[in-house]
């Protein structure tokens, strides 16, 4: 097993110089995204104009449509910074994913219809005949022109609903509502990251940047409207910050020539359902920690070095390795790996010696670590470009790979030391609000009142 071990460690090692290299290409594509519309890191003017004040005020209701979950929530601002949150959680099938767009849409507005009748009249905390502003917090690529518009570029994490791609998804889901006659305004068009960025902000104005780490991988920050030139047209004044939707996770989608994919993640790449798309989000969001590591399990049980005898058939199916069993596998406290010997054993009826499970545990580490390395590139980019690095920034960030996996953040800020030096140390992760909630429901709020104050 060490010899195989030490290969696998050449493979997903990612060296200082390499990550400095990456630091600087990243960079490049960034400021290509804000120069001209429909490049590879698309960088999306949110029309999210500045910070919260942290006087945003009300109740607001937002629908999350994650890459796993669909979450509806009732948000209640204080206009004190403080906020309270009522909230449903339903889980998204696979098939949900595939079908009609029309009938994802149709599936969040019957439950949010359930949740306002069933929950909030019964408590009280909504009234027959009061309307209430919705924020959409949809965490897929959207091309702005409005913050209640949005073209879907494409879809990501393993969606592929058909007839949305190229279509108005606020349009649709605002048609959507109207059709279940719900007492709702659509009022934003909102991704996650922004949500977080704004949500973190509001708790802790140090934040100047906000990451997701979950089943898909992007982040946002604020701009200044005079340094993104594909707005010039637009005339917005000059003096204004906008928020940025990066969409990172397509960053060396085109060259293919920057970021270290390995054949196991070029594999991922081409068996998925976007081959060519996503190739930054496919080497560190959760959707796909697992699949790698399956595949080479797989390839050494093709060598004959696993699993000799045993029937692997459960560890053949594509995606059955779970990136949940990274994190336990890592986390695994005793000294038998007893947790090892459980997901093998259970969930793929094969039987593991102790070195194989000190392998599979190390395999992690390293799929693990590279996808935390390459992260920090990412932060390190936008730190850069936007000279951060010596005042100093916090990065709110958010996702099940960010909260659950051991170690994670800790990895981004070794990494962030290792492309800067010590001035690393300046930037700091920290567990961030709520975005898709209480970030969309602050969203709905400042825009509400732009609005009201005649200013579009
Ligand atoms: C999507 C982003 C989203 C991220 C995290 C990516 O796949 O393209 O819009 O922010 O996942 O949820
Ligand atoms: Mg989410």
């Amino acid at each position: 097993m060490a010899d195989h071990l030490r290969k696998y460690e050449t493979l997903f090692t990612l060296t200082p110089q390499r990550m400095r290299m990456i630091v600087e290409a990243f960079k490049e594509y960034l400021e290509l995204g804000l120069e001209k519309p429909k490049q590879t890191v698309p960088m999306i003017p949110t029309f999210v104009f500045g910070w919260p004040s942290g006087e945003e005020k009300g109740d607001y209701l937002a629908v999350d449509l994650g890459g796993t979950n669909l979450r509806v929530c009732l948000v209640t601002l204080q206009g004190d910074g403080k906020f309270e949150i009522t909230q449903s959680k339903y889980r998204l099938t696979e098939e949900q994913k595939q079908e009609d767009g029309q009938k994802l849409f149709d599936f969040c507005a019957e439950s949010l219809k359930s949740f306002i009748d069933n929950s909030l009249m019964e408590s009280g905390q909504m009234k027959d005949g009061q309307k209430l502003p919705l924020g959409f917090t949809f965490s897929y690529p959207c091309s702005q022109q409005r913050i209640d518009h949005g073209i879907l570029i494409r879809w990501t994490k393993g969606f592929g609903a058909a007839n949305t791609e190229g279509e108005d998804v606020a349009a649709m889901f605002h048609s959507t509502l109207e059709k279940y006659q719900l007492p709702v305004e659509l009022t934003a068009l909102i991704n996650d990251t922004t949500g977080t960025l704004i949500a973190s902000h509001y708790v802790n104005p140090q934040t100047k940047i906000a990451c997701i780490f979950g089943t898909g991988c992007n982040a946002a920050y604020m701009e200044h409207v005079k340094d993104i030139p594909k707005m010039k047209e637009l005339n917005i004044d000059e003096n204004a910050d906008m928020a940025i939707n990066c969409e990172w996770g397509a960053f060396d989608s085109d060259e293919h020539e920057h970021l270290p994919r390995t054949k196991y993640d070029i594999i991922v790449d081409e068996t998925s359902n976007k081959p060519g798309e996503q190739a930054f989000e496919k080497l560190i969001s959760g959707r796909y920690l697992g699949e790698i590591l399956r595949l080479v399990i797989c390839e050494l049980i093709d060598e004959g070095v696993l699993f000799l005898g045993q029937n692997t058939y459960k560890l053949e199916n594509p995606y059955a390795f779970d990136t949940a069993f990274l994190s336990l596998m890592e986390s695994d406290p005793t000294d038998e790996l007893l947790m090892i010997i459980g997901i093998f054993s259970h969930f793929f009826a094969v039987e593991t010696t102790l070195a194989e499970r000190q392998f599979f545990r190390a395999l992690a580490k390293l799929i693990g670590r590279r996808a935390a390395r390459l992260s920090a590139c990412g932060i390190a980019a936008i730190v850069s470009k936007m000279g951060y690095l010596d005042e100093g920034c916090s990065v709110g960030a958010d996702g099940s790979l960010y909260n659950k996996y051991p170690g994670f953040a800790d990895r981004i800020h070794e990494g962030l030391v290792d492309i800067f030096g010590e001035r690393g140390r300046n930037i700091t992760t920290y567990h961030a609000e709520d975005g898709s909630g209480v970030g969309s429901a602050i969203i709905a709020a400042m825009t509400k009142k732009r609005k009201d104050a005649g200013i579009h």
